[in-house]
């Protein structure tokens, strides 16, 4: 509970002078500013008055309760000022103070030092080396903080690790008049989490939209779990930066070696239905959209306009961003001719052109939200000189007001028309300077509604032999290493995952019994823990036709190995499938990546592959199979039948259980999957776990 920190009946500041350039000055004046509504005690043993304030020498020496301390003196100093504000039971210490964690060894002791002191008395530390906490809430109007943009109430909550990330989106909702709600940017995270404050503001009433700037998931599995909880009521709109100084691990498998230092971002993200940015820009431009907008109930769009391009570049985006152009029902299409002038074009844009005044653009945009087939509107608007401009914005301001689907605006003007703007924004439809922010702005919303309404998933669990994989890892205790193909193929099996038939061997004399088991044509491959791709060496020979041929490729292999000790196996040659590659690669503290594309010699080329954070639902399964680039491959295409997909899902949620049964197995890949014509189903031909310690 953060009640305390984001809603404190009193404030103390530890550092407060009246040196207006010190940290202590500077959130006690923002406090001030902001008229917060508890008291506010400075604590200077050296001045009698801080402002028109009582100072006093030590927390300690307080008369009344105190929720929240503001600390800013020198770092080695907050053990002794923490000690005395747990005594008094001071509820939250925000340490400004810098010089901790982020300044090495001695900084992260003295960091341990501070939580532990803390902890002793019940009180929780935020930071240090941390900005501070803000919460508009008129009932608190709590500024505790020592940056500088002045605050005032909105919707939008903030929580950013980088401070001076989050003091640009505030620096940009202040600029154009949209407040903010509460706002947190929390340093080293030595205690208070990023995770716990997404939960604050997931419970917050007031709250309605979330952004948040992320450099390092400091717990992975804590934030799936709080994100989730809170999408479904919510957006959690995220920036995750420092793409590459994460988690570069060293990879053997393909599985691997195909994700990215920020897959795992990704599959988090999509789990819990965050919908991530890639700029401030476009993050802050959707906030603005969620603050004010209702969600669109679908993807059907309308185009407004009263001049051509812009809404061409709008159509564009829209498209791109998977959005649909809507098709106007019969009756809006007869309403809208008997309406505008004669030169415009009732379609999709509607081009209601530069002439139309209130009448014509203002009545058009009432049509098209009474029509059932669009979701959503986007308007192009230049103040043409010729009509009456501020008209036509007091009557979108007024359908705006009420409608029920959202409407986004691009408005192209200069400083004259400036009421214009105003005059629609003050009805909550979004203003933006070009077509494609808005258009961007809308599919963000519009991607959420679809995580919004997307079903509730199947988790469907089969039934598989636990136990026997639990032995056969007991074989390689304590060990770092991929494991023989006998015992890969033998955990295969256990979880019900099909693979071609195949027998080991170890040396030439069970060769030809082994070979009649099997039947010709076969496959000969080497087995070695050193070996990891086979073919690149020459260890796998396809199509051996009979028991001659067997032999010298046998001896071939065996002459060339030698050094490896190898084993060998001997497969049935497969013909008429396509190959695919599915994998897994572990997570510490957190289920597995999944992952699936199209496999054989192009994979690490072509990179056609989707990422999934097991355990997998169906629905991921069957989503991850359609969303990669070569599906129409998969489909059936010039007279190709359609792939078994059916069997491919099953492989991938039994591959998704395996994984996340048993951590150990840190990378399985399996490459390829031969997948057959519907009804025929999916094999495993190759495959390779590796295990970890
Ligand atoms: P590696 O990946 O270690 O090089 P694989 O066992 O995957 O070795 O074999 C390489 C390629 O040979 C496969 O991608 C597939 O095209 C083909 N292949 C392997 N085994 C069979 C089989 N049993 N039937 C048909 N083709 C096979
Ligand atoms: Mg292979």
């Amino acid at each position: 509970m953060l009640d305390a920190l984001f809603k404190p009946r009193s404030v103390a500041i530890v550092g407060a002078s009246n040196n207006p350039l010190s940290i202590g000055h500077i959130v006690m004046q923002n406090l001030l500013d902001h008229n917060f509504k508890g008291p506010i005690y400075p604590i200077n043993p050296k001045s009698k008055y801080i402002k028109s304030f009582k100072a006093y020498a030590s927390v300690s020496e307080i008369p009344d309760e105190v929720d929240l301390v503001n600390i800013s003196i020198k770092n080695t100093l907050v053990p002794y000022v923490l000690e005395d504000c747990g005594k008094k039971g001071v509820k939250f210490a925000i340490v400004h103070t810098a010089g901790f964690k982020e300044v090495g060894e001695e900084g992260r002791q003295l960091e341990r030092q501070i939580v532990e002191i803390a902890h002793k008395y019940g009180m929780r530390i935020y930071g240090p080396n941390s900005q501070g906490i803000q919460n508009s809430d008129p009932e608190v109007s709590v500024y505790a903080n020592f940056t500088f943009v002045p605050m005032f109430p909105g919707n939008i909550s903030i929580v950013a690790q980088s401070g001076g990330v989050g003091e640009t989106l505030k620096i940009h909702l202040y600029r154009i008049g949209k407040g903010i709600r509460m706002y947190a940017s929390f340093g080293n995270e030595a205690d208070v989490s990023m995770n716990e404050i997404m939960d604050y503001y997931g419970q917050d009433e007031d709250t309605k939209v979330i952004m948040t700037h992320i450099e390092t998931l400091k717990d992975p599995a804590g934030f799936l779990e709080v994100a989730s909880r809170v999408t479904p009521k919510k957006p959690i709109l995220a920036l995750k930066t420092g793409k590459t100084s994460e988690g570069a691990v060293a990879v053997a498998s393909h599985t691997g070696s195909l994700m990215e230092q920020d897959t795992l971002t990704d599959v988090i993200f999509k789990k819990a239905g965050v919908l991530r940015f890639h700029s401030q820009e476009d993050m802050i431009n959707a906030a603005i959209a969620f603050s004010n907008q209702p969600v669109p109930p679908g993807d059907r769009v309308v185009i407004v306009t009263n001049t051509g391009g812009p809404a061409i570049i709008a159509v564009d985006e829209c498209i791109s961003a998977g959005l649909k152009l809507a098709k106007l029902s019969a009756k809006t299409k007869s309403t809208l001719k008997k309406l505008v002038f004669q030169e415009a074009i009732v379609s999709n844009p509607v081009d209601v052109v530069a002439t139309a005044g209130t009448e014509q653009y203002g009545g058009t945009v009432e049509a098209l939200l009474k029509d059932p087939n669009i979701d959503s509107i986007l308007l192009v608007f230049v103040t043409a000189p010729f009509v009456d401009c501020e008209g036509i914005a007091r009557k979108l301001g007024e359908l705006g007001k009420t409608s029920k689907k959202p409407i986004m605006c691009q408005v192209m003007t200069i400083e004259k028309w400036q009421e214009v703007i105003r005059l629609i924004r003050a009805s909550d439809i979004p203003v933006y300077d070009f077509a494609e922010t808005a258009a961007r702005a809308l599919a963000s919303m519009t991607r959420y509604g679809q995580i919004q309404r997307r079903p509730l998933p199947t988790h469907v669990t089969f039934r598989k032999q636990k136990k026997k994989v639990e032995v056969l890892l007991n074989k390689h205790k304590d060990k770092d290493r991929f494991i023989p193909q006998e015992d890969v193929f033998d955990i295969l099996k256990s979880y019900g995952i099909p693979a071609v038939k195949t027998i080991n061997v170890k040396r030439e004399k069970g060769l030809g019994k082994a070979a009649e088991g099997i039947g010709y044509p076969l496959v000969l491959k080497v087995d070695a823990e050193r070996i990891v791709h086979k073919s690149d060496v020459g260890g796998v020979v396809l199509g051996i036709k009979d028991e001659p041929a067997l032999l010298f490729a046998y001896k071939k292999m065996a002459k060339k190995f030698a050094k490896y000790k190898p084993s060998f196996i001997l497969q049935e040659h497969l013909t008429g499938g396509k190959e695919l590659i599915l994998g897994s690669k572990g997570n510490e503290g957190l289920a597995p990546t999944v992952m699936f594309g199209l496999g054989g010699v192009f994979v690490e080329v072509l990179k056609d592959v989707e990422f999934r954070l097991a355990p997998l639902s169906r629905e991921d399964a069957i989503a991850m199979i359609q969303s990669i680039k070569g599906y129409p491959l998969l489909e059936g295409t010039r007279g190709d039948k359609p792939a078994d997909t059916d069997a491919v899902v099953d492989i991938l949620l039994r591959l998704s259980e395996l994984g996340t049964d048993f951590p150990r197995l840190d990378e399985i890949d399996l490459n390829p999957v031969f997948v057959f014509p519907k009804g025929k189903g999916a094999t495993v031909v190759d495959a390779r776990i590796k295990l970890k310690p």
